[in-house]
């Protein structure tokens, strides 16, 4: 049987998230210009592989952004906001995200998370260098 859910019961893991993403997307919207109109609030999953993997977080295309289930704040949030720049590109250019140069969709992921990193005040250490983004994506 399914329980009620009280008012004040703190808010599960996915539901955080699920917050998260709602103020992010708005976020994103406005710092990469994107028409957001029709754009929905993408699922966020975590999963404990990515962090083993080497990976904050993963978009493949879809609703779901996954993330790493030990990340904390603020790196949660900004891990979110650069997979969520990856959701706009896919939703905004559907099937030319496929065959879009992979660089180039982490360059601009790379770009609008370090202005993002400024408008949140959370300071240059959050910041990737172009040398981080070079070594990641093989660039
Ligand atoms: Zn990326």
């Amino acid at each position: 049987m399914f329980s009620t859910a009280d008012a004040d019961e703190p808010f599960t893991r996915w539901e955080a998230n699920q917050r998260l993403a709602y103020v992010t997307l708005d976020h994103a919207c406005s710092v990469t210009r994107y028409r957001c109109d029709n754009i929905v609030v993408p699922q966020v999953r975590e999963s404990t592989q990515l962090g083993r993997m080497g990976a904050r977080g993963i978009y493949q295309g879809g609703m779901t952004l996954w993330i790493d289930a030990n990340l904390t704040q603020p790196q949660r949030q900004l891990t979110i906001f650069h997979e969520t720049v990856h959701y706009l590109q896919f939703e905004i250019s559907g099937a030319d995200f496929l065959i879009a140069s992979k660089c180039l969709l982490e360059y601009e992921a790379f770009e609008m998370t370090n202005l993002y990193v400024d408008l949140m005040g959370y300071g240059d250490e959050y910041k990737r260098t172009l040398e981080t983004w070079k070594r990641l994506y093989r660039c």
